[in-house]
């Protein structure tokens, strides 16, 4: 059911001690009475740590990616089978950076959310758009094909285990954050696409996060918004103080 969501995205940050440090100071100082789920995504090396850290509490331990294969040579690679042997059932896909650096592409994508989705994983994943199809107005049609080119053709009852991350490329690790009423315009967009596509149960009980330069300062205002459910923080994910200040907005 739609619900809020804080989760922190660390990228390539964080060794095996920072890691330890960071969630035994999280677990320390995070408010017992907030209604918002918490995830984190540390790297892989990261991962058991992490899923061994927080098996007693409630905070989640999230992928930032997987292959799509069930396994076989593709040296370098992860599969869906050991995230899960881990205890991690919940995957980023599509992020940004990983389209614009790694190629992956919609049908990649695609495949890679079957997978996750046969392995009974959560997916939390995202779109965006870059800032030459905001500035030429193509900012929605972008997004639009991202969804239903990745994620369109999954059955109805797929999407209890998938959360949509709105994060516009110009306003990710650049400080320029979308304006609330931005968000708000591209989230209620993505709603309303998949009220097309399926129908408005399944359209509301989505969680769509925000994700671009958002701080303590300015994460009140953006999660105030209607169809704004949470966020997906880089930077400011990486401090416990900032990340819990953050998970306080909601
Ligand atoms: P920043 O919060 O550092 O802009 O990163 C956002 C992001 O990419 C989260 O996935």
């Amino acid at each position: 059911m739609r619900h809020s969501i804080v989760a922190g995205n660390w990228k390539m940050h964080k060794n095996a001690q920072e890691t330890t440090d960071f969630l035994n100071e999280l677990i320390e100082k995070l408010p017992s009475d907030k209604e918002v789920e918490i995830i984190v995504a540390p790297s892989f090396t990261n991962l058991l740590i992490a899923a061994k850290h927080l098996e007693h509490t409630n905070i989640g331990v999230a992928a930032q990616n997987m292959h799509q294969a069930e396994g076989g040579a593709f040296t370098g690679e992860i599969s869906a089978d050991m995230l899960t042997s881990i205890g991690t059932h919940i995957v980023l896909l599509g992020h940004s950076e990983r389209r614009q650096y790694f190629k992956e592409t919609d049908s990649i994508l695609a495949a890679k959310a079957d997978t996750a989705l046969k392995h009974n994983m959560r997916i939390i994943f995202c779109v965006g758009e870059e800032l030459k199809d905001r500035q030429n107005k193509q900012y929605q049609n972008v997004v639009y094909y991202q969804l239903k080119d990745a994620l369109f053709h999954l059955p109805k009852a797929a999407w209890e285990n998938i959360v949509i991350a709105y994060e516009p490329v110009w306003a990710i690790g650049t400080g320029e954050t979308a304006t609330a009423e931005q968000a708000q315009e591209m989230h209620k967009f993505i709603r309303e696409q998949i009220e097309y596509q399926y129908d408005r149960d399944t359209a509301e009980s989505v969680s769509i996060l925000y994700g671009g330069s958002v701080k303590p300062e300015n994460a009140r205002e953006i999660f105030s918004k209607p169809d704004v459910d949470g966020g997906l923080i880089g930077g400011a994910a990486l401090h416990p103080d900032d990340f819990i200040a953050i998970i306080n907005a909601v």
